[in-house]
């Protein structure tokens, strides 16, 4: 038995930023690779401290949505995952056994040399014609000055394209540091240029950024009067939303199993979902969800929609589908934190056991793993103090913070959260395994907390600023 983790940022603010990732699992599942593609988060949930406790499997490959290396791939996933590992991570990736898991770690899926592939494929979308006599491709980056291994991607792929002699002239061009997109009129000669953007996704940089230092208008933008004559730009997508980079996924990830095993089912976690199961077969109540067995199929229902029939409510049969629509409050707000009060209501799923397994997966992320191992005694928390000492970059700051201003914040962010705050000292006696609907532990504070008690310590908090991610 094998699992497949992809990690990706995930937002506090924006539902949109795990959607990729999302798409990505959903691709790799039809693949049928994998007995399982669980993605988790460093924003949202399941969380990187939870999201190997939520993997059925003993054999577990994580690979990390990045476009490049850098901080969140060389300190943040690795520190967070607990994988015993800091800095550059090796070319065949980190493996480590955690907890009785085999746990391999890889490089991200943007520095993988088939990325090569992907950035001739939006090339070619760009322009179909694209030949080696009148075309110069440009491969564009980011850049920044504070990582040299993001730039270095680049020039690699420009490089293995140079060579392949598709193009008249291939560029390594940056928005962040030299040589800059602007300088294009002046470096690029060929009267056709197709512009690639080597970025994980849509958004302001593809959007707004590059076409404005380098004047496009749309996907096909003529300039008549250039020093080297008059030439058209053909901009392409980026390259990470491209439906091939599940082809790089599947590489990264054989190429980090090597040799290795097939694993076994994870035996602590399948004793949590039989647990489940069994109490979910005479019907249950989890958090805010009303479960119904029905005639071999689980009916589930916002609690407060008890009662209401049928045709009153939006049915979902799909884990997919009952994720959509919980990842948004009823105010169209997104939820980084599940187990928050806000679950919308006006839906009902219809169910058999293994989808229901994985839309209570989705509905409330290691919830049934965490809550099995804490009436097992075996759930270890972590105090606040760790918890601040562990954070790096902008959220080290929180190690500045006071008890009392932790306590403030967690008082006012922790009580519209189901869980209990083990970490703090609280006491949870009865789970929802129980029949205690609300019985939820917190074994440690989680990432939008820490992202508040940040805004608290730099004064920021209440005063109308989202926090900064
Ligand atoms: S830290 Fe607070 S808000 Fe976050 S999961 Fe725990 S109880 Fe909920």
């Amino acid at each position: 038995m094998r699992s497949l983790v992809l990690i990706g940022h995930g937002s506090h603010l924006n539902g949109e930023s795990a959607g990729a990732v999302y798409r990505y699992a959903e691709l790799l599942r039809g693949r049928g690779l994998f007995d399982e593609v669980i993605e988790g988060y460093w924003k949202e949930e399941p969380s990187l401290r939870q999201v190997l406790k939520t993997t059925a499997s003993t054999d577990i490959t994580v690979i990390p949505m990045f476009i490049s290396e850098g901080y969140f791939t060389e300190t943040v996933i690795p520190r967070e995952m607990g994988l015993g590992h800091q800095g550059p991570v090796p070319e065949g990736g980190v493996a480590r056994v955690i907890g009785g898991r085999t746990v391999r770690y890889t490089l991200p899926y943007g520095v993988h040399p088939a990325m090569t592939d992907v950035i001739l494929a939006r090339a070619h979308e760009a322009l179909p014609d694209a030949s080696p006599q009148d075309t110069a491709l440009i491969v564009l980056g980011h850049g920044t000055t504070r990582n040299e291994n993001s730039s270095r991607v680049i020039y690699q792929n420009a490089d293995r394209l140079r060579d392949s002699g598709h193009f008249a002239e291939v560029h390594a061009l940056f928005l962040d540091e030299d040589p800059k997109v602007g300088t294009w009129p002046e470096v690029v000669k060929a009267p056709r240029v197709v512009v690639v953007p080597f970025f994980a996704s849509e958004g302001w940089h593809t959007l707004e950024t590059i076409p404005e230092d380098m004047g496009l208008t749309g996907t096909v933008t003529a300039f008549p009067d250039h020093p080297h004559g008059p030439q058209q730009v053909f901009y392409a997508k980026p390259v990470g939303t491209h439906a091939a980079v599940a082809d790089v996924v599947l590489h990264l990830a054989e190429e980090a199993r090597g040799a290795g095993g097939q694993g076994d089912p994870e035996r602590g976690h399948e004793a949590a979902w039989q647990t489940f199961l069994e109490r979910a077969r005479a019907g249950l109540r989890v958090g805010e969800v009303l479960l119904t067995p029905e005639l071999g199929v689980f009916e589930l229902r916002h609690m407060l929609d008890e009662g209401l029939p049928g045709g009153e409510l939006v049915t979902l049969v799909t884990p997919e589908g009952v994720r959509d629509r919980t990842r948004v409050t009823d105010g169209g707000d997104h939820r980084p934190v599940h187990t928050l009060r806000t679950l919308p209501r006006g839906w009902r799923a219809v169910l058999n056991e293994a989808d229901l397994r994985r839309a209570v997966h989705y509905l409330y992320p290691a919830v049934v793993e965490e809550t099995y191992a804490h009436s097992c005694h075996a759930l270890r928390h972590t105090p606040w103090a760790t918890t601040a000492r562990r954070q790096t970059g902008i959220y080290a700051k929180v190690q500045k913070a006071t008890p009392a201003q932790v306590e403030h914040v967690a008082q006012e962010v922790c009580s519209g959260c189901l869980r209990t705050r083990l970490w703090a000292g609280e006491r949870l006696t009865f789970t929802f395994l129980d029949r205690v609907p609300g019985g939820l532990p917190c074994a440690e504070a989680c990432t939008f907390l820490v992202a508040e008690v940040r805004e608290e310590v730099s004064g920021k908090r209440g005063a109308g600023h989202g926090h900064s991610h």
